[in-house]
């Protein structure tokens, strides 16, 4: 019986006594291996309260994801033994024709989490998934399969998202975005964030800064209790990426602060990491190991869409002269800083010269476009931390995207809780240079609370940047439909999250044509 030795050094009595009746008369019976799985959990309450998620959908596959945690802000309330989790995939919500089951285990290094690797699902359809624990079965979500892989889709529908401060305001967007039914919703980061409790908002994070995976998984937790963004991984596949916030504000690679040593800060990023894998329907590649975690991915959707999506966050250079906003920085202009990192740009450029679909996209956190507030303040033209930082590296991707002659690229940002709709210039400073493509940046779901039509400021910056078509500071997402003629993108927007239950309204659309290099506002 070496689980009831380990678990004896690390539980209470009263934890202890709990474990002892979730594991049952069963397990105390027969002696269970170390590490053997437990099959028979008997329950005191219902394990799945942190909801079900599925991701990055194949033609004949999708991630299935949920967390076994009884009490999820108290360390998840398991036993610290493996556990077996059963999931099943059916045709119809009410799970009366079952094409898909098994089993998968629920380790306690990965925080009970699950993750499954469904295969030999049809492309193009619904499916809806459930997971069992004991006798308890978790809330049963809808997924969809990408199409075909070698015909063109007539239609895919996706939202774009990000940015979900828990303490700033209500998760009413995801409600909204559940009830659209998207064939995907993209993640564009600050899934959590990671700061401790503070007063002034409409709810309070649970517990202080985060630094170990105990406190990021509490966060995950935390955040994962909310209704609404449970019925958003819910109602479609999530495809996800992270920015900062997932560890610590304004990170750079290997670095979280100036005064924080690279080899101390290494732990407190890997801790993040391996709590993000564990909340996140992602597949087994992105497992974080020692040289860190791989999140750029490729996706199809038939001929329609390929999606590229990418990481400016593990593997890009310091933030240009010390960060923040700066006018004259010979430094944001080095060849030899870098956004993506060197393998996943070359991963990035190679794709680039094999396209697979009519509407390319690049789905990352930090907007790509120039964004110039020197109206403001003469000393402080472009924000170090986004590509205005790494111009270099951004006229290289810029450059590649016209060498190739990719297919009507469009790039997907978030991080900056506001909505922009962008030309991509191939010289910003010159308005008549040439239009690489388009940038829509999605606003946040709820960071910086209830917003207001405009940034303040933005008239006196407008004539600045003749680039950006449409702009909003209010909170919301985007959703967008891609057909072989057309993508465009409905700019959704909420008046409040201050207060639960607001509805959302189009305040703008783009739509961009099949051909055209450059956004046309409706
Ligand atoms: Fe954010
Ligand atoms: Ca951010």
């Amino acid at each position: 019986m070496q689980y009831y030795d380990r678990a004896c050094e690390q539980f209470s009595r009263r934890e202890l006594l709990n474990i002892v009746w979730a594991l049952g008369a069963a397990a105390i019976a027969a002696p269970v291996r170390a590490q053997a799985p437990v099959s028979r959990l008997a329950f005191r309450s219902n394990p799945f309260t942190l909801g079900i998620a599925s991701g990055d959908p194949l033609p004949t596959g999708v991630v299935l994801w949920t967390r076994l945690a009884p009490e999820p802000l108290a360390g998840g309330g398991m036993p610290m033994v493996p556990v077996e989790v059963a999931w099943e995939v059916g045709t119809d919500p009410s799970f009366r024709s079952i094409v898909r089951s098994g089993t998968e285990i629920a380790r306690p290094e990965l925080g009970h989490s699950v993750h499954v690797d469904v295969e030999g699902l049809l492309p193009g359809r619904d499916y809806w998934y459930r997971f069992h624990a004991g006798s308890e079965t978790s809330a049963a979500g809808r997924t969809r399969t990408a199409p075909a892989a070698n015909a063109m889709a007539e239609r895919v529908r996706f939202a774009v998202c990000g940015c979900n401060h828990f303490e700033h305001g209500f998760f009413t967007g995801y409600r909204r975005i559940a009830e659209e039914g998207f064939d995907w919703i993209l993640h564009t980061g600050d899934y959590i964030y990671e700061s401790g409790a503070s007063a002034g908002g409409v709810r309070t994070h649970h517990g202080a800064e985060l630094y170990s995976v105990a406190d990021y998984r509490a966060r995950y937790a935390q955040y994962k209790l909310d209704p609404d963004l449970q019925a958003a991984h819910a109602s479609a596949p999530f495809i996800v990426t992270w920015d900062d916030h997932e560890v610590v504000n304004d990170y750079a690679g290997g670095r979280g602060g100036a005064d924080v040593p690279p080899e101390v800060f290494a732990l407190r990023r890997a801790a993040g990491y391996q709590a993000y894998y564990e909340a996140m329907p992602l597949r087994r590649p992105a497992l974080p190991g020692g040289a860190g975690m791989q999140l750029h991915r490729r996706l199809a959707f038939g001929q329609l869409v390929d999606l590229h999506v990418c990481d400016t966050r593990q593997w890009r250079s310091s933030q240009a002269c010390g960060k923040g906003w700066k006018s004259q920085c010979e430094e944001a202009l080095d060849s030899r800083r870098t956004m993506l990192g060197t393998d996943q740009e070359r991963w990035l450029f190679a794709n680039l010269e094999r396209p697979a679909g009519r509407w390319t996209l690049l789905g990352q956190q930090v907007y790509t476009f120039a964004r110039d507030l020197g109206a403001l303040d003469p000393a402080a033209r472009f924000n170090m931390d986004k590509w205005d930082g790494y111009v270099a590296a951004r006229r290289r991707l810029y450059r590649r995207l016209v060498d190739t002659r990719t297919p009507n690229p469009i790039i997907l940002s978030g991080d900056v809780h506001q909505h922009f709709a962008a030309d991509l210039k191939m010289d910003f400073a010159r308005p008549e240079s040439e239009t690489v493509g388009v940038e829509l940046t999605t606003t946040s779901i709820s960071s910086n609370g209830d917003g207001t039509d405009v940034a303040p400021g933005w008239d006196r910056v407008r004539a600045d940047n003749p680039h950006v078509k449409y702009h909003s500071a209010r909170r919301g997402y985007i959703a967008c439909t891609a057909t072989p003629g057309t993508l465009r993108g409905d700019f959704m927007v909420l008046d409040r999250v201050t207060v639960p239950g607001q509805p959302t309204r189009v305040d703008a659309s783009v739509v961009i044509e099949n051909g055209r290099r450059g956004a046309a506002m409706q």
